[in-house]
């Protein structure tokens, strides 16, 4: 009865099959194994060695050590029947100058489940990226430094995702350049806090460097201030320092006030906001960002057809075409010239009409 069934993918006749496939189709178009993310990137401590688990920090270990601890602890994001058998198979080589190392790990997962089929072995390869850190028991075993906050924000609005993550890249990366020479330079915490972060610090050397960082990436207003904490009994003076790096309010693209003039942003860099004027489509760079505001109320969209002009009076007649309304506007409102039976797309704001950018 069973030479009479073929495989529904190749024909085969005469071999077992489950679900109408034969072992080698079968296994085309199965897994057995999967991974919740193919790409990691773990903190570890740059002190002990302890990386980052998903239940927390782990104790410090020896350097080599790390691919096989996260290894095991990452088994947890196999995606697996249970009767296949997992195990953690090679890591590639890891190179410990690169101050965020990379590595691969390879699970390995074995059925053997389908009656007359070989055991089937199937390998998945996860991408690890390991990031210096400083875990809780180091910050702890640390005297005699005075952690420093990094007060991150945006003038009335919440930071980005994407500006959070270049500021954290940022601080590791300038933690992992200084830590050769300072133990102190490691980062202790991040926490998101009132629509930005908060990022603690090991040093006032390590926080300095960061906010010249941040300068070359993004105009802000910075300023650092002083809290004295403690007095020691050396009558030494202990001062907390927390810097404040507001970044502009305004994104790229928004329609804002400047000197009672429309402009559109066009890009926030490290030395300026880039602004288009309306009236005339010209660019201008400024650095007293913290003038700008948003036109409340903000403009609105009109179509009007270009009827005639007059050039006695340098002036277009404009017709509305919603309801044939028809007003002269002065040429100079616009930074090109119109044709006669165009019709126009423009912003209205306060009266005053503006070709869009
Ligand atoms: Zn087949
Ligand atoms: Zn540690």
């Amino acid at each position: 009865m069973s030479s009479r069934r073929f495989c529904s993918s190749c024909g085969k006749k005469g071999v077992v099959l489950h679900d109408n496939f034969c072992e080698e189709c079968f296994w085309k178009d199965n897994n057995i194994i999967d991974f919740k993310q193919r790409k990691l990137e773990i903190a570890y401590c740059l002190t002990c060695y302890g990386p980052k688990l998903p239940t927390g920090w782990s104790k410090g270990i020896e350097q080599q050590e790390i691919p096989d601890v996260v290894g095991y602890a990452y088994m947890r994001n196999i995606i697996a029947s249970p009767d296949v058998d997992i195990q953690v198979g090679e890591y590639s080589k890891i190179n410990w100058l690169n101050p965020n190392p990379e590595f691969m790990i390879t699970y390995i997962g074995i059925s053997d489940n389908i009656d007359g089929f070989a055991p089937h072995r199937e390998e998945i390869e996860v991408e690890i990226k390991l990031l210096g850190g400083i875990c809780k028991a180091c910050v702890r075993k640390k005297t005699g430094s005075h952690d420093v906050t990094v007060q991150l924000r945006a003038k009335d609005r919440s930071l980005s995702e994407k500006e959070i993550d270049i500021a954290t890249k940022t601080v590791f990366s300038v933690a992992n350049e200084l830590f050769q020479e300072s133990t102190d330079a490691y980062v202790s915490d991040i926490i998101e806090n009132h629509g930005g972060v908060d990022i603690y610090l090991g040093s006032n050397s390590l926080a300095d460097d960061f906010i010249s960082h941040l300068k070359k990436i993004w105009i802000a207003h910075h300023e650092k201030n002083y809290k004295l904490v403690t007095e020691e009994k050396d009558n030494k003076r202990v001062y907390r320092i927390t810097h404040l790096f507001r970044l502009p309010g305004v994104k790229g693209g928004e329609i804002v006030l400047y000197k009672k003039e429309l402009y559109r942003v066009d890009r926030i860099t490290s030395q300026s906001v880039r602004l288009i004027k309306y009236k005339d489509h010209t660019g201008i760079h400024i650095r007293d960002w913290e003038n700008l505001t948003i036109p409340n109320p903000g403009p609105s969209s009109i179509s009007k057809l270009v009827v005639s002009e007059d050039n006695q009076t340098s002036s277009y007649l404009l017709m509305d075409l919603a309801n044939y309304d028809t007003e002269e506007v002065n040429k100079d409102q616009f930074p090109r010239i119109l044709d006669i039976g165009e019709e126009v797309q423009l912003i209205i704001w306060e009266n005053k009409y503006f070709l869009p950018i």
